[in-house]
């Protein structure tokens, strides 16, 4: 009986050390993929291959993050997700996330319906990659009558939305809509970030003018 015991627990620990093996190296793989992912930006979309430079890269293999999120100085993935993505989702994700970042979605909302200001916070973020060049997924969140409007007047426009609790977004909600103070500091490093990329690629191919608009203009 005991040495049945201890051959079954020894048993449970190779299959654990097997487990946190094959995690840790989907977790390099994966990582591996979403900075070679960055690299391919360097020429193509330059200011957000600058504007990921800032966030640092964490793979996750927990069940608590199904997808990916970020909280403005790092970004998020579960590992084993990232794993069955193409790449075109993989980047359009990462940029995405990235997007949410500069276009100030991390602070916590005011508004009572967070699932219907991440779709309208969704819906900006991929307006902006469409302006960039950079290919949506055919489920990414996008309301082409509010193509051009501001966030708060897309927030307004869902509530009329038939079947808004069907749609659905590719990521979690920043980490930062979270019921702690608010992390004044990080915004304003954003803000800062915004206006530097701006400035530096204003008036050339890499950032079309309603983008630049935008970074330039946003709260
Ligand atoms: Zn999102």
């Amino acid at each position: 009986m005991g040495s049945g015991r201890e051959s079954f627990q020894g048993n449970g620990w190779q299959v654990c050390a097997q487990a946190a093996e094959r995690h840790a190296t989907l977790r390099e793989e994966q990582t591996a993929l979403w900075e070679a992912d960055r690299v391919s930006w360097a020429s193509e979309q330059p200011v957000t291959a600058w504007l990921a430079s800032h966030l640092s890269l964490v793979p996750i293999c927990d069940a608590h993050l199904p997808t990916a999120t970020t909280d403005g100085r790092h970004l998020l993935f579960n590992a084993t997700w990232s794993a069955g993505l193409d790449t075109q989702t993989r980047r359009f994700l990462q940029a995405h996330l990235v997007w949410h970042c500069v276009a100030g979605h991390l602070h916590t909302p005011r508004e009572r319906e967070r699932h219907r200001w991440h779709l309208a916070c969704d819906h900006e973020v991929n307006a902006l990659l469409l302006l960039l060049g950079l290919p949506l997924p055919e489920d990414a969140v996008l309301f082409p009558a509010c193509i051009g409007r501001p966030l708060h007047a897309v927030y307004n426009w869902l509530d009329h939305f038939p079947g808004l609790e069907r749609e659905r977004n590719l990521d979690m909600v920043p980490a930062t809509w979270a019921p702690y103070p608010a992390d004044d500091t990080l915004f304003r490093r954003w803000r800062e970030r915004a206006l530097e990329i701006a400035m530096q690629y204003l008036g050339t191919p890499s950032l079309p003018g309603h983008v630049a608009a935008f970074l330039v203009t946003r709260q």
